[in-house]
């Protein structure tokens, strides 16, 4: 299962910004790239909209939102992860959902499941929430109906609010955002379980496994020597337990 994992803002846009605080941008990143590393290691494949603070390049701040809305469905995602931290007076996490899913469905089933796993490491829940576009047709948050034009579920998660000191502590570190992380993956393997992947077992499983991953070159070569050198196969089993 594939997906997409889309650091809300970046570049130019830093998102809610708190004087002494972490921009948002910055929160946003350090958990999305979490959750890309503990879903790939859970066996999902994933896709990151941005690797770094300061993509992506070029694109304002409406513009991020447009690409980024888009970004799922190019990189064929079947599930579409928008990771982004509250302002404007509040305490405890929120997740919006599509409004499509309002009586019932995969989006608003993930947020029930994301607010209880956020809710099982201490923070408060504010519930799922939607919103609708001024002609109740679609979602009001572009994210959110560029994914549904596409056929994907899709959430906003807004874990914590910035300019509330109390929901700040909860975010104001790498340790914390991880644990943030950590149990989204709690409610993604809840909702869509997949087997973890199945790491080789014999040397030759191993090298080709290790070939397929970059790790080495000429595959067959060593396959061959391990008739030769029969220590080889535990070592490579070893080197492949530990390549992703
Ligand atoms: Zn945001």
């Amino acid at each position: 299962m594939k997906i997409a994992i889309i650091a809300g803002h970046g570049g130019v846009d830093t998102g809610a910004n708190i004087t002494g605080r972490t921009p948002e941008a910055n929160i946003n990143l350090d958990v999305a790239l979490e959750l890309g590393r503990l879903l790939s290691a859970a066996g999902y494949e994933t896709a990151q909209y941005r690797n770094a603070y300061d993509a992506p390049k070029g694109l304002n701040g409406t513009q991020i939102i447009d690409d980024s809305g888009k970004f799922p469905a190019r990189v064929g995602a079947e599930l579409a992860i928008h990771i982004h931290h509250n302002a404007g007076g509040g305490v405890g996490a929120e997740i919006w959902a599509q409004v499509a899913d309002e009586r019932g469905g995969p989006s608003k089933t993930l947020g029930e499941a994301l607010l209880s796993e956020y809710k099982s490491i201490g923070q408060n829940s504010r519930g799922v929430k939607f919103r609708w576009n001024s002609t109740n047709s679609a979602d009001y948050f572009g994210v959110l109906r560029h994914a549904k034009t596409s056929g994907i579920p899709a959430v906003i998660t807004e874990y914590a609010f910035l300019d509330n000191g109390t929901d700040y502590a909860k975010i104001d570190t790498l340790e914390k955002r991880r644990a943030q992380a950590a149990a989204m993956l709690r409610a993604v393997q809840k909702v869509y379980p997949v087997s973890a992947p199945q790491k080789p077992k014999t040397g030759e499983e191993a090298i080709r496994y290790l070939a397929a991953k970059g790790r080495i070159t000429a595959p067959d070569y060593w396959v061959e020597m391990l008739g030769i050198v029969k220590w080889l196969g535990d070592m490579f089993v070893k080197w492949a337990e530990d390549v992703q």
